[in-house]
């Protein structure tokens, strides 16, 4: 115990560093998204995001639009905790038979118009998952899908340039 206490004061750290965001990048996709979303709902863009029963990866992806580096809402975006607030559903992994309901529900009770994104392989068909006794299948056989968002998981550049390619009309990113 006392050998692993000193070689972990003195060892340089096993990870890598983080790659840094292409800020330029960033923020050009995102005006694009808000500048769209004003453009066709005539306000910003409000999301609910929605895990029908992933690994939780796609969603770490997520949430890193909301961290310090990504900070989605200095653009107008937001993420919302109902469904009846939102414009968009985005969802996660297989749907599984336990989530089926729940995402019905959560479709069921957002105001028209909005649109639905699959966010990741799993979501198309239910990727790695597909077969499993417990998966109803992809986000598709359950619901209404918009767009999908490919990757596993897809980073938050590409899930903010498929959110601009939504409010484009495009079906596929
Ligand atoms: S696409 Fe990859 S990261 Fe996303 S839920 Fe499926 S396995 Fe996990």
């Amino acid at each position: 115990m006392r050998k692993h206490l000193f070689e972990g004061m003195f060892r340089s750290p096993l990870t890598e560093a983080a790659p840094l965001p292409d800020e330029a990048a960033l923020a050009e996709l995102a005006a694009g998204v808000d500048h769209a979303a004003r453009r066709r709902l005539g306000r910003s863009l409000s999301i609910r995001e929605i895990d029908a029963g992933s690994c939780n990866g796609c969603e770490l992806e997520i949430h890193a639009l909301s961290n310090a580096f990504y900070d989605l809402e200095r653009f107008g975006l937001r993420f919302v905790a109902s469904p009846r607030h939102a414009d968009v559903l985005l969802v996660t992994g297989p749907v599984t038979r336990n989530m089926r309901q729940a995402l019905e529900r959560t479709y069921n009770a957002t105001p028209d118009p909005k649109w639905v994104v699959a966010v990741g392989h799993c979501a198309v068909d239910g990727g790695i998952f597909a077969g499993s006794y417990a998966v109803a299948g992809g986000v598709g056989a359950v619901v209404p899908v918009d767009l999908h968002i490919a990757g596993c998981p897809p980073t938050p550049l590409q899930l903010l340039q498929g959110l601009l390619a939504l409010l484009a009309g495009a079906s596929e990113t």
